[in-house]
């Protein structure tokens, strides 16, 4: 930190560096304690801080509260956020206030003085972020609120709201519009993570933001991987994915009805894993209660229908998983967005079967509306289907749905993962159709696959099945095989629900295309069904919640301190710090308060209240010294020296010191070895170091080394891989880098060896 400059008022605790992009990245790292911004925050970020709005988007998760939050601390005039949301904005409030911003809400769960209370740190101009619901916005007085003290900027958030063919349209959001107009000269800054070209388009209308820019970052959320499983035993199936890959985790399972979510959540209750059940039937007071805690605890499985979702802002969602096919592509990138916001792995996972195909399909047939809607409800089925049964990435395909094209496979669905083995199923296909043909078209899977099989029953003699010539001539495959075969031909369409309803109300009809099938102008290839067996060896190598780096116990150590702060504080754990805070902890194992300025996500604030308390659990034995054992003695480089290591050196430094080798601080900290010996070389170079300290000569005379290194000339790690085995392997090529950072230091000539 700089000091401040002479003559000047003091505003800020640190002086303002000269250019906005300067301020807006020191107050980054300041206040919210990120090393750097994501995709065009920071164009957004100087675009409002100077007068201009714009539509940003970008998925969830994204970033995209920090281009409202950071200008809030640029700006002269606080910003006014208006956003849907009561939930999310209790706990944006919670989140900036423990980031030390000082930020408000106003809405209807407010008492009459606490509103009061409010409006005065407004008009006072403390209140550098104000969030309130479009409701509130709309009543006059609000309107002289703003008359008098006007905002800096009006930020729109979950802006599809504007948009009739949004989700969630709201009236209230119509006009908006004019209440802004009365403020002509304040910027509006628009976002969602749900746009399709057509919403985009009605929000820039709607909001005047036609002549604004649109930032946009792709849709891709890289960190969740996409499974999509045929569902055998459904129950069962999420059992194995909850205990292999997410014991501990807290994740959402949706299902379709309400009788379905209440018994899931009793089952998985039952068996040891504490789940709750939230669906629009519940008394509000119990759902809410629900939703509560599912934020407010670590490892709960929310169970639920599509009632639940809306504005969860919970980052450590480690898995969405669907046991029913959801409605569209877009509902389930919606549902399965709420996955892992915080960037961490997160997994995807949908089971579906034929059954809820064809409910699906009979949903849009019987439902209300005219033809084109009913066309457009097949097209959206179809659409999912189609990724549903894709043999290729199934990232590519959901992008390309949303018109992103993604250069290669991802690696990171089933598809990428366990390629995808296919057969030729023509002759398969035709004699199911066949079948359905000479039964007349109504009935459903299980009863053709009796007549393939030769199953006999009551119907099948009563009917006249059994002397059918497609009787039994289905017998190369199995019973489960058939069910694969013929949920594919559904989802493809080449069998379509019969007009035949009653006691065969899941009948199968021939479709359009199921014709030039059987008239065999038409191959039919099929996926190879995978199954549990599948899930099980589709599943991430490492469990999703599992260790990324560092060791176990101080893991539990940290986690168990981070909840019982956030207990004594009444916020949610991961408000104190969240998960990838601490993989950074683990990471940096920081010793000092310095060190922890390198973690991600610990702005001034947090370190002022947590840090010590964060060094004395990392740092168990350091009691008071934590600091001051750091500190190097006079041979081992001046402090000066010492400061300018970076801190990922200074860690690597300290691990030797402490008595790691190289490969073990490497091993620890989940690096090359290489860079671990680059560290070292950085600290020999300015001095924080001498050569005995970092390396171990072990009766080695580094001459001979001196002399090849010499002779090589230059240092790039190609040189020391030649030089090592020049030396036969007397030295490694780490040794190696090692070494020649001492003969280039100028310290060289100090006692060192
Ligand atoms: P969105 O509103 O787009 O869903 P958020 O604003 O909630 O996303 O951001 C998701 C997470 O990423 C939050 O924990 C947020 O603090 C974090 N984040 C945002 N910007 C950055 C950044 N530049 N560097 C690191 N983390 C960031
Ligand atoms: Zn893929």
């Amino acid at each position: 930190m700089s000091c401040p400059r002479p003559g000047k008022p003091v505003t800020e605790p640190t002086v303002s560096p000269s250019s906005l992009g300067e301020r807006a990245s020191d107050t980054l790292r300041r206040v919210f304690g990120y090393s750097s911004f994501r995709g065009p925050q920071l164009e957004i970020i100087k675009r409002v801080c100077t007068g201009g709005g714009g539509l940003v988007l970008m998925p969830t998760g994204g970033g995209k509260s920090l281009c409202y939050q950071l200008p809030a601390l640029l700006l002269e005039a606080g910003v006014l956020v208006i956003s849907p949301l009561i939930a999310l904005m209790q706990d944006q409030v919670s989140a900036l206030r423990e980031n030390g911003v000082p930020a408000a809400f106003l809405n209807s769960t407010l008492g009459e003085e606490q509103a009061f209370e409010v409006i005065r740190g407004w008009r006072q101009r403390e209140i550098r972020i104000l969030f309130v619901a479009p409701e509130r916005l709309l009543t006059p007085s609000f309107g002289r609120l703003l008359k008098e003290t006007p905002p800096g900027l009006f930020a729109i958030d979950e802006a599809h709201c504007v948009s009739q063919w949004g989700h969630d349209f709201r009236r209230e959001y119509l006009e908006l519009a004019s209440v802004m107009d009365a403020h002509p000269g304040v910027p509006r800054l628009a976002l969602t993570a749900t746009a399709d070209p057509e919403t985009a388009t009605e929000i820039r209308t709607r909001l005047g933001l036609l002549e604004e820019p649109v930032f946009s970052t792709g849709f891709d959320r890289p960190n969740i991987r996409y499974r999509i499983i045929r569902r055998d035993g459904g129950r069962e199936q999420l059992w194995r994915f909850l205990q292999q890959e997410h014991p501990g985790d807290a994740g959402i399972v949706y299902a379709l009805s309400r009788k379905k979510v209440e018994a899931l959540a009793d089952w998985l209750t039952g068996r040891g894993r504490p789940a709750l059940p939230y669906h629009a039937g519940m008394p509000p007071a119990i759902r809410a209660r629900h939703q509560e805690r599912f934020l407010r605890e670590e490892g709960l499985v929310m169970v639920a229908t599509i009632a639940f979702g809306m504005g969860i802002d919970k980052p450590d969602v480690r898995f969405v998983a669907h046991l029913d096919l959801p409605r569209s592509v877009e509902a389930w990138y919606q549902e399965t967005g709420r996955a892992g916001r915080d960037g961490l792995p997160a997994n995807a996972l949908l089971l579906y079967s034929a059954g809820d195909v064809m409910q699906h399909i009979q949903f849009i047939e019987e439902g209300e509306g005219d033809a084109t809607f009913k066309a457009r409800g097949r097209e959206r089925l179809n659409a999912l289907l189609g990724l549903c049964e894709t043999t290729d990435c199934r990232r590519r395909r959901l992008l390309a749905h949303f018109g992103e094209t993604l250069s290669e496979n991802c690696g990171n669905c089933d598809s990428c993962l366990e390629p995808v083995q296919t057969f030729d199923g023509t002759v398969h296909a035709q004699k199911v159709l066949s079948c359905a043909r000479r039964t007349g078209e109504r009935f459903g899977a299980g009863h053709l696959i009796d007549v393939l099989l030769a199953v006999s029953g009551e119907r099948t003699q009563r009917l006249g099945h059994e002397t059918l010539g497609i009787w039994g001539q289905g017998q190369d495959l199995k019973r489960a095989q058939w069910q694969s075969i013929i949920r594919q031909m559904v989802a493809t369409g080449l069998f379509v629900p019969s007009e035949h309803s009653g006691p065969f109300a899941a009948g199968l009809k021939v479709g359009p295309e199921g014709f030039d099938v059987l008239r065999g102008e038409r191959p039919v290839t099929f996926r190879v069904e995978t199954s549990s067996a599948a899930l099980r060896r589709g599943a991430t190598p490492r469990k999703a919640n599992a260790p990324l780096s560092g060791d176990d116990g101080l893991r539990e150590r940290l986690r168990r301190w981070r909840r019982e702060t956030a207990g004594e504080n009444g916020i949610p754990p991961y408000m104190v710090f969240n998960d990838r805070t601490l993989e950074s902890l683990l990471d940096v194992l920081p010793r000092s308060l310095e060190d922890l300025l390198g973690v991600y996500g610990l702005g001034t604030r947090k370190l002022d209240r947590y840090g010590s308390a964060l060094l004395a659990v990392i740092n168990p034995g350091d009691g008071q010294a934590a600091r001051s054992d750091a500190t190097p003695g006079p041979e081992t480089g001046s402090g000066p020296a010492l400061a300018k290591l970076s801190s990922s050196a200074s860690t690597s430094l300290d691990g030797i010191r402490r008595g790691h080798s190289l490969e073990e601080v490497a091993r620890l900290r989940h690096l090359r070895p290489e860079r671990v010996a680059g560290h070292l070389a950085e600290a020999l170079q300015c001095g924080a170091a001498t050569l005995e300290q970092v390396l171990d000569l072990a009766g080695r005379d580094p001459d001979q080394a001196f002399i090849v290194l010499e002779e090589l000339g230059d240092t790039s790690p190609s040189v020391f891989k030649t030089a090592e085995e020049r030396l036969d392997g007397l030295w490694s090529r780490e040794e190696l880098c090692i070494l020649a950072a001492w003969q280039s230091s100028p310290r060289r000539e100090s006692p060192g060896i």
